[in-house]
């Protein structure tokens, strides 16, 4: 039988790594040294602290049920304490925080709780692909914003606030793929416009604890008036190394908490109770150990910005997460071209910009995700491919 996918399957961008995952996986197949610059993943392994909190949980019978609905009441307790140290935000953590498994979960399933079909909602141009997917698995239309460099990779807010009657709009500060921080005026900005005109924010802080040279990137509930329309996600994978536990958390205005929340009881039910009192370990954990893992990115990504400079590859320095949103060098036509290219001369993976979105062409994108040695590794090999 041919099995007929659904449209809003159908709607979704052609995937545009085949190739290059077809070239990625031929050469590791070829037991060629590669150098995986292509994936947003930590390398580093948990801290112990976490791993321990979950053991001691395991053994718990009544974690072993049925999380309750808001998650762990400690939990939300904790991330609320956690809130208001980083953020100086006071947060109700009986209304206004929710667990999630994962950011992406949420995110995922936030636009079914507001979005009807045909509703408009914003996103910025390159974006990580899950919004569009969750917008158009929503039945949403997507108008986009461009992000250029000469803004700073923001949104011009005159597009917003000439847009046709958005619901909703997605931004992602720190953000993937460009590595572009908000400052609170931009979202001071933002707050006045999408507040004259009715319209939800979204705002990803997936990458909030992972900045550089000591900026701290805000979250726009700093801001007087966020929390009567914008909703914020939170995730431990990037922080903690903790991306394959899944566990994070959307908090902000109650109602649009609360929404998400009805939606998720239909979908899931809930995070695995151990996992949220790992959670809780982490959010108790030393800021040493956080200020380690910054220091080890700030590391890497001068080693790459740096070695890239001096082979001729000028790059402007993230201010924040870990990936570095480099131009396609001249010789290219392209961003897939350049990855090509890297690949097959050099075994290195990293990621075409046009794979986030038409604006993301003309740029590659390299994940701070390897050790410094194999950074060097790298750049020596950049240089021939270069040359
Ligand atoms: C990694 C990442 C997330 C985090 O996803 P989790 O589901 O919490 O692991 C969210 N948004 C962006 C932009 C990311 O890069």
């Amino acid at each position: 039988m041919n099995i007929e996918v659904s449209e809003r399957l159908k709607q979704l961008p052609p995937y545009l790594f085949i190739e290059i995952d077809k070239a990625r996986r031929a050469a590791l197949a070829e037991g060629r040294d590669v150098i995986n610059l292509g994936v947003g993943d930590p390398d580093q392994r948990t801290h112990q602290p976490i791993i321990d909190a979950m053991k001691k949980a395991l053994d718990e019978g009544a974690n072993h049920h049925y999380p309750f609905d808001a998650g762990v009441p400690q939990l939300r307790v904790e991330i609320a304490q956690w809130f208001k140290r980083r953020f100086q935000v006071d947060l109700d953590p009986s209304t206004e925080i929710h667990p999630l498994i994962g950011s992406k979960e949420g995110l995922a399933h936030f636009p079914l709780a507001v979005i009807n079909p045909g509703d408009k909602v914003l996103l910025t141009d390159p974006a990580y692909p899950a919004y569009q997917a969750a917008v158009t698995f929503a039945g949403g239309k997507i108008q986009y914003l461009p992000l250029k460099a000469s803004q700073g990779f923001l949104p011009r807010i005159q597009d917003i606030e000439e847009a046709k009657n958005p619901r909703a709009i997605i931004v992602c500060y720190p953000n993937n793929p460009v590595a572009a921080v908000a400052n609170k005026q931009f979202y001071t900005d933002l707050v006045r416009v999408c507040t004259q005109k009715n319209i939800i924010i979204i705002s990803d802080l997936a990458y909030s604890e992972v900045y550089y040279d000591g900026v701290k990137p805000p979250s726009i509930l700093e801001v007087p008036g966020a929390r009567d329309i914008a909703i914020e996600f939170h995730s431990f994978s990037k922080t903690y190394f903790m991306t394959g536990w899944r566990l994070g958390w959307a908090c902000g205005n109650s109602q649009l908490v609360a929404a998400l929340a009805r939606v998720k009881s239909n979908m899931d039910s809930g995070v695995f109770n151990a996992i949220q009192y790992a959670g809780i370990a982490a959010l108790r954990m030393d800021p040493a150990e956080i200020e380690d893992m910054r220091a080890v990115y700030q590391e890497r990504r001068d080693a790459m910005i740096n070695g890239c400079r001096a082979i001729g590859w000028k790059i402007d320095p993230p201010q924040a997460a870990f990936y570095v949103w480099a131009r396609v060098p001249a010789k290219f036509p392209d961003s897939m071209t350049c990855a090509k290219a890297f690949l097959d001369q050099a075994d290195i993976v990293l990621t075409p910009g046009v794979g986030f979105g038409r604006q993301g062409e003309g740029y590659v994108r390299m994940a701070l995700t390897v050790p410094v040695e194999r950074i060097h590794e790298a750049v020596g090999r950049m240089a021939k491919v270069l040359a």
